[in-house]
């Protein structure tokens, strides 16, 4: 192989590389060959799951440790597929081909009750944050600076301006899970919960790039 050959040849190798390591075996989340990503198992599930959709969610708590805690839970009765740290770090709580607690009463297209249909992605993200002179608060009362601060310019009728933004690490590992289990599985869409339960919730929110996600399907 010559010089020019052999450079395109480890620049392809660098293009496909990240999302040719991540993988998916026997339905849990490998970063690498022989890596698995972290795996906390939550107590909250039903049965077999054969994925469709996938739904994305935040968390609205203080922190990932602490969402962990509530996913894992058995009294709280909720879990997900897959929690996204504000550092990347992806933890995930149940395999994919098994039923999650994350979407409650939900519709979409004529299917019902969600759970039965989806992996649950879960981001970890304060949600809504409402102003106090130039403070941010989320509804836990917790403050947030300024340079996490979203500011959704669109006004909808009823809905915050100000939410909590997702990191740049959090979205590109997002993104690249959601393409690996577009791969993997028969993924026919990706929702955001607002959407199949929009009178209940508000979750992924105006700061999460649905569009970019729903690019991975076309
Ligand atoms: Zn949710």
């Amino acid at each position: 192989m010559n010089c020019v050959l052999f450079a395109v040849f480890v620049n392809l190798v660098k293009t496909v590389t990240p999302y040719r390591i991540m993988h998916i075996d026997h339905h849990i989340l490998y970063t690498a060959p022989g890596e698995p990503c972290i795996f906390r198992e939550s107590p909250n599930h039903g049965g077999l799951l054969e994925p469709r959709l996938v739904i994305m969610h935040y968390t609205a708590m203080k922190g990932v440790e602490a969402a962990v805690e509530r996913l894992t839970d058995p009294k709280s009765e909720v879990s997900c597929h897959l929690l996204i740290g504000r550092g990347g770090e992806l933890i995930q709580l149940l395999p994919f081909n098994t039923i999650a607690w994350h979407a409650g009463i939900s519709t979409w297209k004529g299917l019902t009750s969600l759970n039965s249909y989806s992996i649950g992605i879960e981001l970890d993200n304060a949600g809504w944050l409402t102003q106090n002179k130039h403070r941010f608060l989320s509804w836990q009362e917790l403050e947030y600076p300024l340079e996490e601060v979203y500011h959704h310019q669109t006004y909808v009728p009823g809905q915050p301006a100000y939410w909590h933004a997702y990191t740049d690490i959090q979205i590109s590992r997002a993104l690249a899970v959601t393409r690996v289990l577009i791969n993997q599985y028969a993924i026919e869409a990706i929702l955001g919960h607002e959407e199949v339960a929009p009178v209940r919730k508000t979750d992924p929110g105006p700061a999460f790039p649905m569009a970019t996600f729903r690019q991975l399907l076309a």
